[in-house]
């Protein structure tokens, strides 16, 4: 069994952990926080097998150009002279395309579907301490336009054997009980199921803590010891971790960490905000994906989450609270009676979703050296991606064939 080194302890990196340190590897996991916050803690909670369709796809240029054009509108990209972000632009717009879009989803609905699975056994191996339900997710819209493409998609994904209801406004009212639903209509996704990710990384912490793994918190990666092709061991501000296998999940910050091995990444950091309401006397019963505007609404128990924007503005851009303020429009516009005011700045919270340029994530071994797995840009399915990536990573570090076809993941895809 071998010395597993994982760099990152956001989702990916503690579900990579879990299934190495469970296949019998001696895991230590490095990260620089403390497990208590982060992009995998105040996403949206979705796991969702709804979403094939991967970011890169034709009409999204246009969309997003229509977008930019607006302040309150639910992508942004902030205008600079940077490199990266050239780079990264060219590859998303080369990649939306329909022949790309026909290759590439069926490995996305493939590690959709095994994460979904394995995030079922997890609540069962775990105990569901991390409040899953697994009644699936409804996208509401109210544009006719929206409408005619979400059954478009519903249509699709009865082609991967993806089971959708199209409901009309009154069925989804009838759905939702406690609260007023202002809606055209929806399209419902049983498959999908929704859990709270903050009790998520706190219980898949403390499962690996009973393991036997190694947290070596607020630590942080600044270098990398290398002899012929493999990579020996992590520099750190608390000193050097030798291991046999070393992977690397760090999220937006991929890119300055493979750096430092001589790789490149092309990623950027796509920004959101999120706002949580706490003990909500009428909560939404399910959740929901306000199409027309992007916004996810997600019921956490007595608690509601609403989320959305994708700002590609850089990894220490200021909070755009008008931006905020446009996801909560939406929920109320969708909602009208929801109890909930808009919360003060402090109370905004964000994250970073780590984007490849085709929205699929890059995971497997690097051709430089014979011991480095990367595990990375799940953009905006990193939660719904976690469980499949983990297993994944652990049976390429055992040298075991993947449950997965993983070529549409390879890591050089873009060299
Ligand atoms: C508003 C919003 C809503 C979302 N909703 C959903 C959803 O409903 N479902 C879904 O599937 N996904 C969702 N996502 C996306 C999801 O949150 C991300 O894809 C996921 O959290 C990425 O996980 P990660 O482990 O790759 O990165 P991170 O969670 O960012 O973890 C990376 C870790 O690496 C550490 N690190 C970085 N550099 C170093 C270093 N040098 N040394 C040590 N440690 C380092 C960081 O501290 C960090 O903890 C959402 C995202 C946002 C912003």
């Amino acid at each position: 069994m071998a010395k597993v080194l994982i760099a990152g302890g956001g989702v990916i990196g503690l579900c990579c952990a879990y299934y190495a340190q469970k296949e019998g590897h001696d895991v230590t996991l490095i990260e620089r926080g403390d497990i208590q916050s982060g992009t995998s803690f105040g996403n949206a909670g979705y796991v969702s097998p709804s979403h094939f369709v991967p970011l890169a796809s034709p009409g999204i240029i246009a969309k997003g150009l229509q977008w930019m054009l607006s302040s309150s509108s639910p992508f942004y990209i902030k205008p600079r002279l940077n490199l990266e972000l050239i780079k990264w632009g060219l590859t998303f717009w080369k990649q939306a395309n329909k022949q790309t879009l026909e290759h590439n989803v069926p490995y996305l609905n493939a590690i959709l579907q095994l994460s979904r699975s394995l995030q079922t056994d997890l609540k069962n191996e775990l105990g569901n301490h991390f409040r899953m339900e697994e009644i699936g997710c409804f996208m509401l819209y109210k544009n006719p336009g929206t409408e005619k493409h979400e059954i478009e998609l519903a249509k699709e994904a009865a082609a991967l054997n993806i089971e959708t209801k199209i409901l009309s406004a009154q069925e989804v009212q009838a759905m939702e009980p406690d609260v007023e639903v202002k809606v055209r209509g929806g399209v419902l996704y049983p498959i999908d199921c929704h859990l709270h990710p903050g009790d998520f990384m706190h219980t898949l912490r403390d499962a690996l803590l009973q393991m036997g793994a190694k947290l070596q918190l607020n630590t942080n990666i600044i270098g990398f010891e290398k002899k012929g092709n493999r990579v020996t061991s992590i520099i750190t501000d608390k000193g050097k971790f030798e291991g046999d296998e070393i992977v690397l999940a760090t999220g937006s910050w991929l890119p300055m960490v493979t750096d430092q091995l001589g790789i490149q990444i092309i990623m950027q950091a796509g920004k959101g905000y999120s706002m949580t309401f706490n003990n909500m006397q009428r909560n939404l019963r399910y959740p929901a994906i306000l199409v027309d505007d992007r916004v996810a609404m997600t019921p956490m128990g007595k608690d509601l989450r609403m989320g959305g924007t994708m700002e590609i503005s850089g990894l220490n851009s200021p909070t755009l609270v008008k931006r905020a303020e446009s996801i909560f429009r939406a929920a109320k516009n969708y909602y009208p009676d929801l109890q909930v005011q808009f919360p003060g700045p402090d109370k905004i919270w964000h994250g970073y979703r780590p984007l490849s340029p085709d929205g699929l994530p890059y995971i497997g071994r690097h051709s430089k050296y014979a011991n480095l797995t990367i595990a990375g840009g799940h953009a905006m399915l990193g939660l719904s991606l976690a469980a499949g990536t983990g297993k994944l990573v652990e049976e390429i570090i055992s040298h075991k064939t993947p449950s997965v076809d993983i070529a549409g993941f390879n890591v050089e895809r873009f060299d």
